[in-house]
């Protein structure tokens, strides 16, 4: 059941320590259909609406040779989250899960991650397919789908350790 930041029966919440900064940067915005929590999909689809990924200068120029990639892995920050519960109900029905045990936004850190289809290009944005954030979600990272990447520097010994 969709989350509005309430807590609900059973779960817990915990004082969060002071926050450290990791020094995370958003380097664009996520424009998507969807500006209400109770109509966002709770993850993407392949043949999801296509959403806008608006990267801020400079970082655009770090776009150079994405085109190659059918499929990117996309990195947010679900910034309406709370951040301090450890055991969640998602269903609402006093029944709780451990937040690692989930893909709830709720979390500590509350990053995001979508396989994402690219439809185009259009200079510093991109049409994807995939997503399933609110509007003007923060970005973080873009990375080519670790499936259809080929490391570029050559192999190296960590490269075929077993176990
Ligand atoms: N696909 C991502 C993942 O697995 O890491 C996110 C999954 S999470 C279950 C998706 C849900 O997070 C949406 O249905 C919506 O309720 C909520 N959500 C989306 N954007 C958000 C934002 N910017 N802040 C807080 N919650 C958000």
């Amino acid at each position: 059941m969709v989350r509005e930041n309430e807590i609900r029966e059973k779960e817990v919440a915990v004082a969060p320590p002071q926050a450290t900064d990791a020094g995370l940067v958003f380097i664009g915005t996520i424009r998507t259909p969807w500006t209400s929590r109770l109509v966002c999909p709770r993850q993407g689809r392949a043949d999801g609406p296509i959403c806008r990924i608006e990267l801020f200068p400079p970082w655009d120029e770090a776009l150079e040779g994405i085109d190659r990639f059918e499929r990117l892995e996309v990195l947010y920050w679900l910034h309406q989250s709370r951040r301090d519960l450890v055991r969640q109900s998602p269903a609402n029905n006093g029944e709780v899960h451990g937040t690692f045990a989930l893909r709830t936004p709720v979390r500590p850190n509350p990053i995001g991650t979508s396989i994402a289809t690219l439809v185009e290009r259009k200079g510093r944005v991109l049409l994807v397919r995939g997503l399933d954030c609110l509007d003007e979600t923060p970005l973080l990272d873009i990375k080519p789908d670790r499936t259809l990447f080929t490391p570029i520097a050559p192999p190296q010994p960590g490269d075929f350790e077993t176990g």
